[in-house]
């Protein structure tokens, strides 16, 4: 089976939406990479750290996942990451209430020994040094070095986060940190511009473009009765792009398509309820009925003669 590194926070979220509003939860980017990647075939390992108040109930779930938890180190005197967002109603633009990096501030991060042969590494949102840290540790340059990030980090250690995106072969990233980090308005432009700053492939979640060269694709976003809770959206769309190429071991632009259309499948799940609650219950068949929803939205026959 192939192996899957994912680095990211495991955290706490504290979410308000016109819906509702929670307290704590289970949260975090890795947390929700591992729950999409976890619908495919791979054997995935999360590193990351949490403090001495994170339930062991939690990190259960993951392991009942069969997520590998060896890489989660529990600092016993500190307090896990917290996060805490407040959705407009447009349910699309939130407000970052609180980031309390607590553990992560000085967290060093320790690959497991039997995972450092994986083939595929997932970089979810974290401090680029870790990322880094996670790249260096790997035995042989991995076939496919993913990477997700955020304003957060542009914001507060952009030159650290421009060296691993020399290192990585693709880009997850919204519109708008797209046009923070290249300074374009436009996504054609922004992603050459990314494209020279190493990644081979940008994708830009707005639906989904993926970019390869002059090669592009686009996959709308399925449209939903209901969203209830963004969060983790974009997590959720790169663990299940990232799981479902190394499940198939296939790197090229044509099989990328189809990890594009799992991962927006796979966010469509996540948006339906509060955090992670929705990931931890999805089933096969109502990944496959949705898949067939999605090629029918975007299947057409037009004679072009
Ligand atoms: P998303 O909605 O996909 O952008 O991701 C939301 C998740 O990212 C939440 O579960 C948060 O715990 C986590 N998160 C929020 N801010 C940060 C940050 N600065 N670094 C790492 N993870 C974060």
């Amino acid at each position: 089976m192939s192996k899957l590194v994912i680095v990211g926070t495991v955290a706490f979220d504290a979410i308000e939406t016109p819906f509702g509003k929670t307290d704590k939860i289970l949260g975090g980017a890795a947390t929700f990479i591992g729950l999409a990647a976890s619908h495919f075939n791979v054997d995935s390992s999360i590193v990351s750290v949490v403090g001495g108040d994170f339930p062991q109930e939690y990190l259960d779930l993951l392991s009942d996942k069969k997520i590998d938890i060896s890489g989660i180190e529990i600092v016993k005197e500190g307090k896990t990451f917290f996060w805490s967002g407040l959705y407009h109603n447009d349910m699309n633009s939130r407000d970052t209430l609180a980031t309390e990096l607590n553990v992560l501030a000085d967290f060093n991060p320790v690959v497991p020994v039997n995972y450092r042969d994986a083939k595929v590494v997932m970089l979810g949102n974290l401090h680029p040094l870790v990322q880094m840290s996670v790249i260096e540790q790997m035995a042989e340059k991995p076939d496919l070095i993913v990477l997700d990030t955020m304003n957060f980090w542009m914001d507060n250690a952009l030159d650290d986060l421009l060296k691993v995106i020399k290192k990585i072969d693709v880009i997850t990233i919204n519109d708008e940190e797209a046009r923070q980090l290249t300074g374009e308005y436009s996504l054609v432009v922004a992603a050459r511009k990314i494209h020279e700053m190493g990644p081979k492939y940008v994708v830009i979640k707005k639906g989904d473009l993926l970019f390869h060269n002059d090669d592009v694709f686009y996959a709308p976003a399925l449209p939903l009765e209901e969203v209830f809770d963004p969060t983790g959206a974009g997590d959720t769309f790169a663990g299940g792009f990232a799981g479902y190429l190394a499940g198939t071991n296939d790197f090229s632009f044509e099989n990328m398509k189809n990890a594009v259309i799992y991962g927006s499948t796979l966010a469509s799940f996540c948006v339906e309820k509060f955090g992670t609650e929705r990931m931890m219950n999805m089933t096969d068949e109502e990944v496959f009925d949705r898949l067939k929803q999605f090629k029918s939205l975007t299947q057409f026959e037009i004679e072009l003669s």
